[in-house]
């Protein structure tokens, strides 16, 4: 069925994108897979082609273009590029709104034209070795002294951790009766804080996560983003965006899939026909093909509502529990179709696999989305 989310122009930006990809970074994916990391010169290359930051003014280096349907549009070509970085959606689709929403002008002064031009990867901790889901529990401090905070704990599994310019911080600042949290952002090289090494996944392997380390470390009271002691206020108005940014790319990585399983098996023959003419074979490939139809047009749809600003927490915790189960349900079966072959490295099919198994987990585990839509819908 058509889609009717995008326009001409969106068309046109994909395929300047998608050309940028097949130039600077298909040729490459494997290396950056074997490296843990994406190649610095690319995210800078991206940067001048204006593919970071699009959303902030033309003053910080932006083009003021505040449609996340372009968003989209480059997660759907990432996926389809086989380059397994997350850094566009990481850069764009979660970072972005706190540069943009929660700073003053002169911390977007300070930040804003470093990150457009690619000199500033920016990292988002929250999670800490005892607080995940729960976030409440989070132990990371910034003590208050004089004009200063003092950052002492350890934020882990944070994308882009170990060669990030800088992370934006969720610590505890103990404003309302020691309740208080707040996003302060540390600049690589602060003395105390200190980037761990890449860990070692089982998939997005191209991409790095590692710990993030604060030791009696100093920053001005003026890295705080937002009013100090809203951290949580804040987190949870930035966090609809990011869960629909996953869902974009679970619907996407199915749908890829898909069509990978579909070119095998019409190809591969056995028992003297190809696979594709077995009904077990297109049962599966039309019970494939129909839920991500579904799901894509759900998930299009609240594209639109986040840009018309009426995308509920609910819907985009649904649309995101939604498309990842599918994601790894569909991928799952495409691999299947692929026999022996798809369990080989080289076979695309293996690495979406492996690169699906996380969109369960992370940005709020799908049962925590469960409960969110649950109880929002009874409490109607
Ligand atoms: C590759 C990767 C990248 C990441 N990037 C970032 C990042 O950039 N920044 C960042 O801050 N974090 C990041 N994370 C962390 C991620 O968001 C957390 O791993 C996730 O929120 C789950 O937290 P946890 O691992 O502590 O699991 P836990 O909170 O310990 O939960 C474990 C499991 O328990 C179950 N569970 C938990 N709570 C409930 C509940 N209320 N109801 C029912 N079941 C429940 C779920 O099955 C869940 O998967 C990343 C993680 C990974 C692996």
């Amino acid at each position: 069925m058509r889609r009717t989310l995008y326009t001409d122009e969106h068309e046109a930006f994909r395929s300047a994108f998608r050309t940028f990809l097949d130039r600077e970074a298909v040729p490459n994916v494997e290396k950056w897979e074997q490296a843990g990391t994406v190649d610095r010169a690319f995210i800078t290359s991206a940067a001048k082609s204006g593919f970071l930051g699009f959303e902030f003014d033309a003053e910080y280096g932006g083009l003021g273009i505040a449609d996340f349907r372009y968003n989209a549009v480059m997660t759907e070509e990432v996926v389809a590029s086989g380059m397994a970085g997350d850094t566009f959606s990481m850069q764009n689709d979660i970072i972005v709104p706190y540069l943009r929403d929660l700073t003053d002008d002169d911390q977007k002064a300070r930040w804003l034209p470093k990150f457009t031009s690619g000199d500033c990867v920016t990292a988002l901790g929250m999670t800490e070795p005892g607080a995940g889901s729960d976030l409440a529990s989070i132990r990371t401090t910034a003590r208050r002294d004089g004009d200063d905070l003092v950052i002492d704990g350890t934020k882990t599994f944070i994308t882009s951790g170990a060669t990030c310019d800088m992370a934006i911080v969720l610590v505890r600042t103990g404003e309302r009766d020691g309740r208080g949290t707040s996003f302060v952002v540390v600049e690589a090289g602060t003395p105390g804080f200190e980037r761990g090494r890449p860990m070692h996944k089982i998939g997005r392997k191209a991409q790095d996560t590692a710990e993030l380390v604060f030791t009696n470390c100093r920053v001005p009271v003026s890295n705080i983003i937002d009013e100090p002691g809203r951290g949580f206020g804040s987190a949870v108005a930035n966090l609809p965006r990011e869960r629909l940014s996953i869902a974009v790319a679970a619907v996407a990585s199915a749908a890829h899939a898909l069509t990978l399983a579909l070119n095998h098996v019409r190809d591969r023959v056995a028992f003297g026909a190809p696979l594709s003419d077995l009904q077990s074979v297109r049962m599966a490939i039309a019970d494939m093909h129909t839920d991500i139809q579904v799901l894509q047009h759900y998930v299009d749809r609240c594209v639109l509502a986040l840009d018309s600003g009426e995308l509920t927490a609910d819907d985009a915790a649904g649309a995101k529990y939604k498309a990842t189960e599918l994601q790894w349900d569909v991928v799952d079966r495409c691999l299947q179709l692929f026999g022996g072959y798809g369990y080989m490295e080289e076979y695309p099919i293996a690495r979406i696999w492996r690169d699906a198994r996380i969109q369960r987990i992370y940005g709020g585990a799908n049962e925590v989305m469960k409960d969110l839509v649950g109880r929002a819908v009874v409490a109607r």
